[in-house]
């Protein structure tokens, strides 16, 4: 019988941000490369650009984008002087601008794999086998099994919302990201469980949009991961805005009925109460996606939560497999994803790429927007490490006033000998770009002071992260 196995270089299994910058990267380099890719979208179509593309960072942040500009015509504007009568929205426009965003991206994608030749195998990837010289795999299509063979194999195939089994998940009712990218209405209670990323960019949507935004969240510290004078600057800014994040509690049961949700809830001070909700999202974590890859066919297992365990260089214990993005350790960012899809590129070509994974800046998208890079206060006294810190508020930035929003503060953190930049948080619009001055600054070991001798733009928000530098030394200039 003929051998109808397609031999490729390498075979990418996941086309989202790790897998398909994984695959170009490959591709640029010269190896005959395919990525395996099963996602079918609500209109049937197959499409690459996996969670980040299709239900998370785009989508995301294209509806924080329209809520933003509805917030800003029809409650700030007055501000400037500027009347705008009865601003009101059309959600079906809305969600189609969201959609035809989501569209031009992941076709964008299929247009940079043609552009690099990449085969795009569309369904489901497993693994068959390890050989010697080379991989087994099958992709499982609409047509049937395709046998097809590798030198190497980067796993990519991400992450899913975490569902609790006591809270149905049917994606109408009660939501994760999926459901909650596409409500049809806006709901006039909309409860959220969970008050992490995902709970805080799109309740701030919905509450734009016109909710009632009821956050339950379990852990009894505010964004934990965040540096704590950031975490009570964005508490007291969330909820000054509207949003209601009850902390500390413990859900009992959640019932669905004609009426909507009822969440019944154990508060932090332990007396039992019940909610009635529209509509609820249910934004708990999110957990890898290794089920069907048949990962004990080349040796591989998952650890206790689920990731596949990768060394510093997301090689697998398998040295011609690796493992990228949210399915591995480590920020569950797209961006950090893209990182990792790069470096296995390059060492799969015998570079000697790494990642400081210190210097990952992560970001929330709320308004003020959050991001940090490095380590936090918190962190740095657990670690007994001896620093400087130095704080700036944009209350005191022209640029800032003259934009409307002088909410927030850079703060940076410094070795107390060395002044290298240890971390930096911020709090504060246009805050995702901001942090990139302070990555760069990190990956090249700079210090505080380097950060305050450079020229910044005037008026620019930037000048408060020149401002805290200075500010590390006690010499802040505008305060
Ligand atoms: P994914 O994007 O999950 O892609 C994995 C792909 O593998 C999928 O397309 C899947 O279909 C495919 N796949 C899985 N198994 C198989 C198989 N056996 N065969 C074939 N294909 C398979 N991160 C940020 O950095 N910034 C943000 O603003 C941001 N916003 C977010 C908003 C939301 C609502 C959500 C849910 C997430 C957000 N994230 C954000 C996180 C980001 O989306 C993920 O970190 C990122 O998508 C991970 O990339 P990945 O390539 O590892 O996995
Ligand atoms: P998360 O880890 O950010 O937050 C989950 C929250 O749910 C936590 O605060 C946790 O304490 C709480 N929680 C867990 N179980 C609970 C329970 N039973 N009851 C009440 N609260 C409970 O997770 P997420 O918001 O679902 O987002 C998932 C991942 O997606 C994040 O890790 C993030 O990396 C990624 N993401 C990133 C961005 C971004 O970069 N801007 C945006 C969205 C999502």
């Amino acid at each position: 019988m003929a051998d109808n196995t397609k031999h490729y270089d390498v075979v990418v299994i996941g086309a989202g941000p790790a897998g398909y910058i994984s695959a170009i990267r490959l591709a640029q380099l010269g190896f005959k490369t395919a990525c395996i890719e099963k996602w079918i979208n609500p209109e049937g179509q197959q499409v690459l650009g996996g969670t980040c593309l299709n239900v998370g960072c785009i989508p995301s942040k294209a509806l924080l984008a329209s809520s933003e500009e509805f917030e800003n015509i029809s409650t700030h504007a007055s501000d400037h002087g500027i009347t705008v009568k009865g601003a009101s929205f059309d959600l079906k426009t809305m969600l189609a601008r969201k959609d035809g965003i989501v569209s031009k991206m992941t076709k964008g994608i299929e247009f940079l794999f043609k552009k690099n030749k990449i085969d795009w195998l569309k369904g489901e990837g497993r693994f068959v086998s390890a050989q010697t010289d080379k991989v087994l795999l099958e992709v499982q299509g609409a047509s049937g099994v395709d046998s097809v063979s590798a030198g190497q194999v980067v796993i990519a195939t991400g992450s899913k919302a975490r569902h609790i089994p006591s809270i149905p998940v049917d994606n109408k009712l009660i939501c994760d990201n999926e459901g909650a990218l596409t409500f049809d209405k806006v709901p006039v209670k909309l409860g959220v469980i969970g008050a992490g990323v995902i709970g805080l960019e799109l309740g701030s949507v919905w509450r734009r949009l016109g909710s009632t935004v009821h956050v339950l969240e379990a852990s009894p510290q505010f964004l934990a991961a965040c540096d704590e004078s950031v975490s009570k600057e964005a508490f007291k800014l969330f909820t000054q805005q509207g949003l209601k994040i009850e902390m500390g509690i413990r859900i009992n049961e959640v019932k669905t009925s004609s009426k909507g949700v009822t969440v019944a809830y154990k508060t932090a001070e332990g007396s039992d109460t019940e909610v009635q909700f529209d509509r609820l999202i249910v934004s708990v974590g999110r957990v890898p996606n290794t089920e069907n890859l048949n990962l004990e066919a080349v040796g591989l297992s998952v650890n206790e939560q689920g990731f596949i365990p990768v060394n510093d260089y997301c090689t697998t214990s398998n040295p011609r497999i690796f493992a990228i993005g949210d399915v591995v350790r480590g920020p569950m960012l797209a961006h950090k994803g893209e990182d990792e899809g790069v470096m296995v590129a390059e060492r799969i070509a015998g570079q000697a790429t790494h990642i400081d994974y210190n210097c990952i800046p992560w970001v929330i998208y709320t308004m003020p927007e959050i991001a940090w890079v490095g380590q936090t206060e918190q962190q740095l006294k657990v670690e007994g490490r001896a620093y400087k810190a130095g704080q700036f508020p944009f209350m005191a930035n022209g640029r800032a006033l003259g934009m409307g929003t002088p909410e927030g503060f850079v703060k940076i953190l410094a070795d107390a000998k060395t002044d290298e930049l240890l971390g930096v948080h911020i709090v504060s619009a246009a805050a995702s770009d901001l942090i990139s001055e302070a990555a760069v600054a990190m990956e090249f070991k700079a210090s505080a002071e380097d950060i305050a001798r450079v020229c910044h733009p005037h008026p620019s928000l930037s000048e408060v992260m020149r401002e805290a530098a200075l500010a590390v030394d006690k010499r802040a200039l505008n305060m």
